[in-house]
């Protein structure tokens, strides 16, 4: 089912949206060659506790999931693209880190993820990064009143398409409000005018995601972290966006604290 927020419901995800766009950007920054994956869990955890926010990843256990999620956030690092699950590894130089984050304040859930590389960064890994991040932009631009979720998705496509990447819609993005997944789902690739009208009050997380040289995911022996099936390295840009009378509404939106 899809639900529709009124202004003030909107307005009240706004702690969660800010409190997200706030964890990432402090994660991102603290994020280096030598960072341990499960010293970035702990520190997340450690802010949810002080924010009296609530994980939305911890008791996560999907139908796919072998046992709950455990952790406070994903960890995806370089072929790792998805739902990493953050173990005892410590980052090297040149690795490419996926953060994606999820929470719930006063009962509202905000999702996003960031990706970044530490140290020396390779320049196929910028370039993927890049599209990435203008590949979520462009779904962000068409996240408008009057427009499609098919728009969306096919704006994403057409940034990929363009720099020759290829596009896998197993996942993607979907529904958020009182919880982190609902309807609808947001593909990475469709044809415009189609799919479920974009109405005022619309909550959805965008998220974008590509992989270097394939399409194909393979699952970690973790039953959770999702890789490339050819190795090559993936890249994951997400916000939660609010449809409304005057445009797009970027709930997680890191500005507002001087960084992208
Ligand atoms: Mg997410």
């Amino acid at each position: 089912m899809i639900e529709l927020r009124t202004p003030s419901e909107i307005d009240a995800m706004r702690p969660a949206g800010r409190f997200v766009a706030e964890v990432l950007a402090t994660l991102r920054d603290d994020t280096k060659v030598g960072t341990n994956l499960l010293s970035i869990d702990k520190r997340a955890h450690e802010m949810i506790r002080k924010a009296g926010a609530e994980s939305c990843y911890i008791d996560y256990h999907p139908s796919f999931g072998a046992s709950p999620f455990g952790k406070v956030i994903c960890t995806s690092i370089n072929d790792a693209v998805l739902h990493g699950l953050p173990h005892d590894y410590t980052l090297r130089d040149g690795d490419l880190v996926s953060l994606d984050f999820a929470v719930s304040v006063d009962g509202w859930v905000a999702d996003s993820a960031v990706s970044f590389v530490v140290g020396s960064p390779r320049d196929e890994d910028l370039a993927l990064i890049d599209m990435t991040e203008r590949a979520l932009d462009a779904a962000i631009g068409a996240a408008v009143t009057g427009g499609r979720i098919g728009d969306i998705s096919h704006a994403v496509a057409e940034v990929a398409r363009a720099d020759g990447y290829s596009i896998n819609t197993d996942f993607g993005g979907h529904g958020v409000g009182r919880t982190m997944h609902g309807d609808p789902h947001v593909p990475n690739d469709g044809k415009p005018n189609r799919g479920y009208p974009l109405r005022p009050g619309l909550v959805i997380a965008l998220e974008p995601w590509f992989l270097q040289s394939t399409d194909e995911l393979v699952t970690d022996p973790d039953g959770w972290t999702l890789r490339s099936a050819d190795g090559s390295r993936g890249a994951h840009a997400e916000h939660t966006v609010a449809i409304t009378e005057d445009g797009p509404l970027i709930l997680t939106d890191r500005s507002f604290l001087g960084v992208a």
